[in-house]
């Protein structure tokens, strides 16, 4: 089976996400995706949502579309959340497949600091999502890409795919910014998402 990882925090989980997800399992013709909502990321401050929110805003969202799934195994780690022990696991979980992991262009561009990154890129395909036509400094960002592409290859990379997607500009850290300064985010996340936001008055949301 040809698996798509979605790592993040989904904090919460937004359409950019699931619009990326789509579009890679499209693209690269995945059967299936398995979204991972990581627990400590080495790289970012630890979240103040309860981990099993998150899990449940993914879990909804996700419901509609047969062939997304859910994993609470980075959650359930104790320590960091790296994504060799990731691998790792899905490996003896599922020993057949293929695993593509995808990420933003803003997420890959920092791989080379992420644990063994080397065997990372040795053991899985990668593909990286782009906004051809709405990042600024595109050329800017193309040229980054294509270069930390060549180094990757360079050291033995399996394969890694470039993505072009259409700009959404959407993040989760705006999100939460919106929702504290009183806006909404309709259309932003999936209806069941922003039914548990304001069930659970998560990041200062106010009754409107
Ligand atoms: P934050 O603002 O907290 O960083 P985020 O919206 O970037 O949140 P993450 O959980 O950090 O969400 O991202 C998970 C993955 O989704 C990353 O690979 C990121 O590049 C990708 N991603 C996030 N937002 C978008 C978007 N609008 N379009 C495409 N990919 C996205
Ligand atoms: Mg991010």
């Amino acid at each position: 089976m040809r698996t798509g990882i979605m790592g993040g925090t989904f904090d919460p989980i937004h359409i950019g996400h699931l619009y990326l997800a789509h579009e890679a399992k499209e693209v690269l013709g995945l059967d299936r995706i398995i979204f991972i909502p990581s627990g400590v990321g080495p790289h970012k401050a630890a979240s103040e949502t309860p981990k099993q929110l998150r899990l449940e805003m993914v879990t909804r969202a996700i419901q509609d579309f047969s062939y997304f799934e859910v994993s609470n195994m980075e959650l359930n780690r104790s320590g960091y959340s790296y994504t060799i022990d990731t691998l790792k696991t899905l490996k003896k979980q599922y020993p057949k497949d293929t695993f593509f992991f995808i990420t933003g262009a803003d997420a890959f561009l920092t791989i080379e600091s992420w644990k063994q990154f080397d065997v990372l890129v040795k053991e899985m395909h990668f593909v990286a999502a782009y906004r051809p036509n709405e990042d600024m400094d595109h050329d800017a960002t193309m040229e980054t890409l294509q270069a930390l592409i060549s180094r990757l290859e360079n050291i033995g990379a399996k394969a890694i795919s470039a993505l072009p997607i259409l700009g959404l500009d959407i993040s989760s850290s705006d999100l939460r910014k919106r929702i504290s300064a009183g806006r909404h985010i309709n259309c932003l996340v999936s209806p069941s998402t922003l039914a548990l936001i304001e069930e659970h008055k998560l990041y200062g949301w106010k009754q409107r």
